[in-house]
């Protein structure tokens, strides 16, 4: 069972809602080998469907015609993952590799009508994001149900460019973590204080030397950070002190 997918998404920043009893959730309670490789769907459900994930009853219950879950995972319009199911779940159907079959891979049902509906800027940002992370963690590689489902052209599904979507999930920068995170505020950090640039200039001096004169320089990404906390916190007491006039005026106590 693949009991992490929900922390993989999370740990990308990426919104998650995880579908109560997800961990044991699989076709027979079965779970699934590797993941080996991963596939990406569109869910044909109508446009006019309400709601973020108007799918999640069919690909969590199933159809009449096809046992339930239908994906481990889901994707909002809205870019939200809706983690479904763990275990097995009847997404591929026949397909050309083994790799990219239900026993060994996983799903993303994506919210989408199909044809040439186009998806919202940030359910693709999403998508990618979320297929890069996932792809990391578990070493698979992502196929669209529309290449890997035999006969050819069984499947029409995702109505995606594949190849576009694998050049974005392969060039994908993760957001900075752990060390990363530590040496990006460690940098040395130098930057313009434009204001006052602008009351040098007023004041007769050159540009050249005004903007001299403006520039800061942190020795440390940390030392900017408080540099930035200490100017919030004079505005803060700049505000206060508005509020206070203003008030005084209200009550006509102040010329
Ligand atoms: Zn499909």
């Amino acid at each position: 069972m693949l009991t992490d997918l929900a922390d993989v998404l999370r740990g990308a920043g990426l919104p998650v809602r995880e579908m109560p009893g997800w961990k044991t959730r699989g076709v027979n309670g079965w779970g699934i080998n590797g993941p080996f490789g991963g596939l990406v769907h569109h869910t044909g459900t109508a446009a006019a469907a309400a709601g973020d994930y108007p799918s999640l009853h069919v690909v969590r219950g199933g159809r009449s015609d096809l046992q339930g879950p239908l994906a481990q995972l889901g994707l909002g319009r809205s870019g939200v993952w809706y983690v479904i199911a763990a275990g097995y779940c009847n997404h591929a159907g026949p397909t050309d590799d083994p790799d990219f079959a239900n026993p060994r891979a996983i799903g993303v049902e994506c919210e989408n009508p199909g044809g040439s509906t186009p998806w919202p800027a940030v359910q693709y940002a999403s998508l990618v994001t979320g297929c890069r992370a996932l792809g990391d963690h578990y070493s698979i590689r992502w196929r669209g149900h529309k290449e890997a489902a035999v006969p050819q052209g069984r499947k029409v599904d995702p109505n995606l460019d594949m190849n576009k979507l694998r050049n974005r999930i392969a060039a994908h920068r993760p957001a900075p973590t752990g060390t990363d995170f530590l040496e990006d505020l460690m940098a040395k950090v130098t930057f313009v204080d434009a204001n006052e640039m602008t009351n040098l200039i007023a004041q007769g001096v050159s540009k050249t030397e005004a903007r001299k004169r403006a520039t800061v320089t942190y020795p440390d990404g940390t030392a900017a950070l408080a540099g930035t906390l200490n100017f919030l916190s004079s505005a803060l007491r700049d505000l206060a002190v508005l509020k206070a006039d203003v008030a005084a005026l209200k009550k006509g106590t102040k010329a």
